[in-house]
């Protein structure tokens, strides 16, 4: 890590942040109704821990393996540690009481284990439900929340969901519209222990329009950090 990279990500740091903010402005929201979550798969604990020292609030990690080997080298201060990866059932105990919130659960069968794991370590874990947007989502949706919505220990904030690769922005909007308005729809429905506060959607390429349609969580890696290197 040197100084021109950190350079970088500082100017990106306030680069989106006042992007951020315009789109915010737009929607007739501030600021402080949007999180901004950095996305640090690959990212080394010096960059993250600087980012954080910028004021960023929210990180988000993809592996569990990686999340434990940094564990120790955050300087988290009041950030959020959070989880956005695919989440394997038997992996879950390794982060319960570790990240604030899951992002990105998808069945009965994983909310049940972070369910059982919190319980088991005495600690409430928020969730967001990752919608995969495609034919029965609606249906499907709701048949999940009803399943989990009394599962001991979690509490469901809202939802998530990452785009199909898209190839132009029209489609990438539908989709956003489409997200927004599931939301919407679920939220109207006043399922008993489900709050739906949060729209985790927008990306590096498009987080900008995402809040423009909605959403008012995006988790941005490269635009922050950089390009990725998985060879590290
Ligand atoms: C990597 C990742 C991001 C950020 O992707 P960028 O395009 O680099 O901004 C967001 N969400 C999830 C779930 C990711 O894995």
């Amino acid at each position: 890590m040197t100084e021109k990279l950190l350079d970088n990500v500082k100017y990106n740091y306030e680069l989106i942040e006042e992007r951020i903010s315009e789109a915010a402005q737009k929607v007739g929201k501030s600021r402080e109704n949007i999180t901004f979550l950095a996305a640090t798969k690959t990212v080394d604990v010096d960059t993250i821990n600087y980012a954080i020292s910028l004021g960023l609030k929210y990180i988000g990690e993809n592996r569990v393996q990686e999340l434990l080997s940094k564990y120790d080298g955050y300087n988290l201060n009041d950030a959020s540690l959070q989880f956005i990866g695919h989440l394997q059932s038997n992996k879950v105990r390794q982060i319960i009481g570790k990240v604030d919130l899951i992002q990105s659960v998808d069945s009965v069968k994983l909310a049940s284990e972070i369910s059982r794991q919190s319980v088991k370590h005495s600690v409430n874990t928020d969730i967001l439900i990752e919608v995969n947007i495609g034919g029965e989502e609606n249906k499907a949706l709701v048949e999940l929340l009803d399943e989990i919505k009394d599962f001991d220990n979690i509490s469901v904030k809202g939802l998530m969901s990452i785009p199909p690769i898209c190839d132009s922005k029209q489609k990438i909007l539908k989709f956003f519209d489409k997200m927004n308005n599931l939301f919407i729809d679920i939220k109207g429905k006043n399922i008993d222990n489900i709050s739906m506060d949060i729209l985790s959607m927008g990306m590096s390429a498009d987080y900008y329009e995402a809040i423009i349609s909605g959403a008012n969580m995006v988790r941005v890696g490269s635009s922050l950090f950089g390009a990725r290197n998985y060879n590290v």
